[in-house]
């Protein structure tokens, strides 16, 4: 199975699909990476604040694979949001990853109720990492339309990616359409819903109808829509699952109807980055 790579607004390349370690327990996360990269999945999305960034480093550094064949974000910690910690949280999760360059690095949630509402001067802070490639690509995460007007607007520098929660009940369209406004991807994170949205009739339905599971129906309505996903599982067989959904597509009435299952604010798995504010 080839996984497609996007091209990102500063002509980087990403695959499309990933493997999300949220949730996975540091003493586990090294093994669990190691099965998730012999399942093929080359691209890893962590955060300072899973924990388990030195689990990952550990499986990348033993996997025998080559650095150019492998795509690793990370995402700073929200205590760091100081133009000197942001360096400082940069050097420690390179350290943690046991790596000299990420491909991406994101802010992780805008807190627009800490640091004097400044997430100006993180972005660029941010934005330096690139010029001696120790981060190949900056972005953020859970970035609201009106917090990527602004860093954009102040410093000039777009992000190459806005990483939000999107999955079939919870579209985040007024999200989604700021990032394709301003020529960057989006990442959907909880893309099968943690789980949750998997037994519903539409998804279980196509599912059926096409001889897939429902993860896999769920995971190919992002890719129809062009995102990039990360599911996780710390089980080989749902990581095989989850990774095989290059060989069929959906058709555009099947795309609508699993986008109908929109509940909007209501079908929030996580926190809502307007007022999300823990550090
Ligand atoms: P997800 O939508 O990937 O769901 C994961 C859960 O779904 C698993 O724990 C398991 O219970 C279940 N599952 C997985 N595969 C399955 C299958 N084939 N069949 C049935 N059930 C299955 O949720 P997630 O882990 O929250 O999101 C994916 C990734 O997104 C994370 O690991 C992380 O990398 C990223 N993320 C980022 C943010 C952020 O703030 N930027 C927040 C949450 C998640």
């Amino acid at each position: 199975m080839t996984v497609p790579s996007l091209t990102l607004n500063d002509d980087h390349s990403i695959p499309q699909l990933g493997f999300g370690v949220f949730q996975v327990p540091p003493d586990e996360t090294s093994a669990t990476v190691t099965t998730a990269l012999e399942v093929g999945y080359r691209h890893i999305d962590t955060a300072q604040m899973y924990g388990n960034e030195k689990g990952v480093g550990d499986a990348l550094a033993s996997s025998g694979i080559a650095r150019d064949e492998l795509y690793v974000t990370t995402k700073l910690n929200n205590a760091n949001h100081a133009a000197d910690d942001v360096r400082r949280s940069f050097d420690e999760s390179l350290r943690d990853l046991q790596l000299d360059h990420v491909d991406l690095f994101l802010i992780h949630w805008p807190l627009p109720t800490q640091y004097d509402g400044d997430f100006v001067s993180t972005w660029k802070a941010m934005a330096e990492l690139t010029a001696d490639g120790r981060a190949k690509s900056v972005g953020v995460s859970n970035f609201e339309p009106d917090h990527l007007a602004r860093i954009i607007d102040e410093t000039g520098v777009l992000p190459a990616v806005n990483q939000i929660e999107v999955h079939p009940g919870f579209n985040n369209e007024a999200a989604r359409a700021a990032n394709a406004e301003h020529g960057l991807l989006t990442e959907a994170w909880s893309p099968i819903g943690q789980g949750q949205i998997l037994d519903d009739p539409t998804i279980v339905e196509i599912a059926q109808r096409l001889g897939r599971t429902p993860a896999q129906v769920a995971l190919r309505w992002h890719v129809e829509r062009g995102d990039i996903v990360f599911p996780k599982s710390m089980r080989r067989e749902r990581m095989q699952e989850n990774f095989a959904i290059f060989d069929f597509e959906l058709s555009p009435d099947d795309v609508l109807a699993i986008s109908g299952m929109d509940r909007g604010d209501a079908g929030r798995l996580g926190p809502d980055p307007k007022t999300f504010d823990r550090i």
